[in-house]
């Protein structure tokens, strides 16, 4: 998946075509990234989550196949072998991949997709489609924050809370790796942010491949 090595052309909303991209949130679990990526889901047309796989046991309230695709351990390495994981990697003693064709296909559809990975599977994406890779890096306003939204999941117990909170400081060390920063003080203004992210990006002149034509089509008409 090197840039250009697939067809990611498509037309934008504007009518010139542009190469697909791959829009990828990071942080520590508790910053409010899987409610800025529904969010973005159900407003941002032309973009699809991409559904990771996992072996760590399902959550009240998630979905076999919309939150995860929740798979054992075998079948987990069958698909590394098989090469069906675009990325992969161990999060809390759990693996985390991302299967490959459902984003290969999206792409090629002209979608663009959304990643909620960890900064592992950031790094393993950008060695892979550099050119086509946005990544957003979400951090908590404060630590008790951060925890407050950890206890009212109220999902995990306290000893995986405990858990996250000490990785957190580890999860967040791999800020700067990324191109942007949000903090989210308010999901409000975080989605706006993100989505500022999304639209400029959808806007660069290097994933535009169509303006050329564009421009000489101009030309041709001005100069009749
Ligand atoms: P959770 O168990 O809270 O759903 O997720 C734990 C962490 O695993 C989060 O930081 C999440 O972003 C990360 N994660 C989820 N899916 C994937 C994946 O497919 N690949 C990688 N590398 N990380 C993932």
């Amino acid at each position: 998946m090197t840039a250009g090595s697939h067809d990611l052309d498509r037309v934008g909303f504007d009518g010139v075509e542009r190469r697909g991209l791959m829009f990828v949130l990071s942080s520590p679990s508790g910053a409010g990234k899987t409610t800025l990526s529904r969010l973005l889901i159900d407003r941002i047309p032309g973009l699809k989550m991409s559904v990771s796989a996992t072996t760590r046991p399902m959550r009240p309230g998630e979905i076999d196949g919309r939150d995860y695709h929740f798979i054992g351990k075998a079948k987990f390495e069958q698909m590394v072998k098989g090469g069906e994981l675009l990325e992969w990697a161990t999060v809390f003693d759990n693996r985390y991949g991302t299967p490959r064709s459902p984003v290969e296909k999206a792409l090629a559809a002209g979608q663009d997709v959304l990643f909620d990975i960890d900064w592992q599977g950031t790094q393993q994406l950008r060695e892979k489609a550099r050119a086509d890779i946005v990544s957003v890096f979400i951090l908590p306003p404060s630590a008790a924050d951060l925890e407050r939204r950890l206890h009212s999941r109220a999902q995990d117990s306290a000893d995986v809370i405990r858990g996250r909170m000490n990785r957190a400081s580890h999860e967040m060390s791999h800020w700067a790796e990324y191109d942007y920063i949000v903090i989210n003080h308010d999901i409000d203004d975080a989605f706006a942010e993100v989505q500022s992210i999304l639209k400029a990006e959808r806007l660069k002149r290097e994933r535009r491949t169509g303006l050329t034509t564009f421009v000489r089509e101009l030309q041709r008409q001005l100069e009749k």
